[in-house]
């Protein structure tokens, strides 16, 4: 699996590739062919020096003079054959370019055509048409004439029956062969539009190939969020790096989501589960003590129940507040220095006398000094919360111990150990969250009913002190209930930091 960029750039550099191959292919395919037209071309060039043979072969036979010897250059008495007028007037009536030549290779005559050209073209033409074999390959000559737009192919005809004349060297224009700047153009302009749409159609066939995941992402988030398919979660390989990562990152977001509802419609429906037990129960009492049969004891006595389950509802009322404006981020603490000492001290008092009641020996081990900053209010509940827990679940005859203790860190521990009924190892880890009791059923309306919210309550005010609270436990052994809060540092520097954390935790 690779990332999107990688592939995308790879298709695309075969797609180029494949059009530098094409064109490639098109040169070679041009190339051969301007080879076999330059062999066509060649044997017009035999065809035109055979003719122009054929013409002064017919005027020999018929007795017309046509060279002549005369004295040339030095020695005075050399002899160099010319061309009679009688021939220049024949050849000049036939159109082409071609040369005549003698048996030392001297020009004897040479075409209208040829005549037109340069001095230095000529001479080109001249040079190559002496190294020509005769009947041999023919040659190109590049002519320089602006007009003429190409080159001369030259190919010799040789001749051995008349008697100074010995070969015709013909010449054809190449430039039918010559890719000229308008045909260029001319096939450009045809060509091209093909050329784009080919890319067009290549480049969206290869994006479109490489976006297909996102179609399916969109398609998969969509079913997803619908509300009800929280539980469904994108496949981890979709195609590329990227795409897979956008893949985890999304899953990681549903499954935050799918938690959240849940916990909502946990809470929602514990909530109204909670409060339909006291109200059932109310109704019932009223109804008893508005019978008109109800003697005056009963109806005072179903009303007296009535109100215990009005301060049951109004307790559950509260702690769902508490984490509701707990949850909103606005729930406001009194934040000061506090000294935990005798805050401590004052909770092992009420300690001791609900322990007095529960027939439990409390005790406070360890007491040393501390101060921290926060809600004095609040963490009195928070310890209370923890002292009446281990109160409420240890039986009669058990013991509960207190000890409040510095830690290393500049953090001090506050520490509730019971003897009590305990907690089992996998209920453990549930004890902290809302509405969650170890044996529902047997808690409601014993005498050790409660909503589950306590602790919920209690690790919250600890969060908002920038502390924990951490439970420990073993079934039937009794279980050790510890808060951890940082402490302030004497100079209060420390102190004010901690202040303005508990204050961003607790809104
Ligand atoms: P509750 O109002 O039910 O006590 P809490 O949130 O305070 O709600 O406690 C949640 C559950 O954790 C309790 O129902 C109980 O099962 C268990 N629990 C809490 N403290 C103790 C303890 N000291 N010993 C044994 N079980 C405990």
């Amino acid at each position: 699996m690779a990332t999107l960029r990688a592939r995308l750039t790879v298709a695309y550099g075969f797609a180029l590739v494949g059009n530098v191959i094409l064109f490639a292919g098109a040169l070679y395919f041009a190339h051969n062919a301007r080879g076999t037209q330059l062999r066509q071309l060649g044997r017009v060039a035999v065809d035109q020096g055979e003719r122009t043979l054929f013409l002064i072969r017919a005027a020999a036979r018929e007795g017309r003079t046509l060279t002549e010897r005369r004295p040339c250059g030095e020695p005075r008495d050399q002899l160099c054959v010319f061309a009679t007028t009688d021939l220049v007037e024949l050849l000049d009536r036939v159109p082409g370019y071609y040369v005549v030549y003698d048996r030392d290779d001297r020009q004897i005559y040479s075409s209208v055509g040829i005549r037109m050209l340069s001095d230095e073209d000529r001479l080109a033409i001249d040079r190559a048409a002496v190294h020509l074999a005769p009947d041999g390959e023919a040659a190109e000559v590049p002519v320089t004439e602006k007009n003429f737009g190409g080159g001369l192919l030259l190919a010799a005809r040789p001749d051995s029956a008349l008697r100074f004349i010995t070969r015709v060297v013909a010449g054809v224009p190449t430039t039918v062969l010559e890719l000229t700047p308008s045909v260029l153009v001319g096939t450009m302009v045809v060509i091209f539009p093909f050329l784009i749409l080919a890319s067009i159609g290549v480049s969206y066939a290869i994006a479109g190939q490489a976006l297909e995941p996102i179609e399916q992402i969109i398609n998969e988030v969509e079913a997803i969020t619908d509300g009800r398919s929280l539980h469904r979660r994108l496949p981890s390989d979709l195609g590329s790096d990227e795409l897979s990562r956008l893949g985890t990152t999304l899953n990681a977001m549903v499954g935050r989501l799918e938690t959240s509802f849940g916990a909502l419609r946990r809470f929602t429906a514990d909530a109204s589960h909670e409060l339909k037990t006291p109200l059932t129960v109310m109704r019932a009492d009223v109804e008893r003590a508005m019978h008109p049969n109800a003697a005056g004891s009963e109806a005072m006595q179903a009303l007296e129940e009535a109100l215990q389950e009005t301060a049951r509802m109004s307790d559950l009322v509260d702690g769902l507040l508490t984490l509701a404006r707990a949850d909103e981020g606005r729930f406001d603490l009194h934040r000061e220095p506090v000294a935990l000492g005798p805050l401590v001290r004052d909770v092992y008092e009420t300690a001791v006398i609900l322990g007095e009641h529960a027939g439990q020996r409390v005790s406070l081990t360890v007491l040393e000094e501390a101060m921290v900053g926060g809600d004095a209010h609040r963490l009195r509940q928070l310890f209370l919360n923890l002292i009446t827990n281990a109160i409420k679940y240890t039986a009669r005859g058990g013991s509960v111990e207190l000890s409040l203790s510095r830690l290393l860190g500049a953090e001090i521990a506050f520490t509730v150990r019971d003897t009590g009924i305990g907690i089992s190892a996998s209920d453990l880890p549930y004890v902290f969250d809302r509405f969650w009791r170890a044996d529902r059923a047997r808690s409601r309306g014993s005498e050790r009913s409660g909503f589950g919210l306590g602790l919920a309550i209690s690790q919250w005010i600890a969060q908002a002190h920038g502390g924990r609270v951490t439970a420990q436990s073993r079934l039937g052994r009794g279980s050790i209930f510890t808060v951890v809060l940082p402490m302030l540092a004497p100079d209060g520097e420390a102190g004010r930091d901690v202040l303005a954390n508990a204050r961003e935790a607790g809104g």
